[in-house]
């Protein structure tokens, strides 16, 4: 694991090191930004990064989903079953602050995109575990359904 302090990276535009939350002192990029045109002259022009929507989705679902489990296992008294929605709800919300809600990805510094990873990855599995049981669950219900004559 990096550090998380203050961490340098290398900027995505130019190469140089920099720090992470900082500006790049060679290119003025900083996080968030996207460089989408270099002049001849060698200066950049920047967008600001789209929100990523399936990165902000999964760690929507991470979080949410680790907070069911976290109210779940307490009030069924299992120790385990909260822990460990605890534990995906953390990651969720660390997966927040470092992209900044989604907002940045690309531009993240390799150890913040670390700490993010977890939250992501919860919330897509969660996202991918989730469709078949909700199709599965309606399917069920239309069946356990009493007919209407
Ligand atoms: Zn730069």
């Amino acid at each position: 694991m990096e550090q998380v302090m203050a961490t340098k990276m290398r900027c995505i535009n130019c190469g140089a090191e920099m720090y992470a939350g900082g500006i790049c002192e060679s290119c003025d990029w900083r996080q968030g930004w996207l460089p989408v045109a270099q002049a001849s002259g060698g200066s950049t022009t920047f967008v600001a990064e789209q929100r990523h929507g399936f990165i902000a989705t999964s760690i929507f679902l991470a979080t949410l989903v680790g907070l069911i489990g976290f109210v779940a296992g307490i009030a069924s008294g299992s120790a385990g079953g909260a822990f460990f929605g605890l534990l995906v709800a953390v990651a969720g919300v660390a997966a927040w602050v470092k992209t900044h809600m989604g907002r940045l990805w690309i531009g993240l510094a390799p150890g913040d995109k670390a700490a993010a990873w977890p939250g992501v990855l919860a919330g897509g599995f969660i996202a991918i575990v989730a469709i078949p049981i909700t199709l599965f669950c309606i399917a069920i219900l239309k069946a356990a359904t009493p007919q209407v004559r």
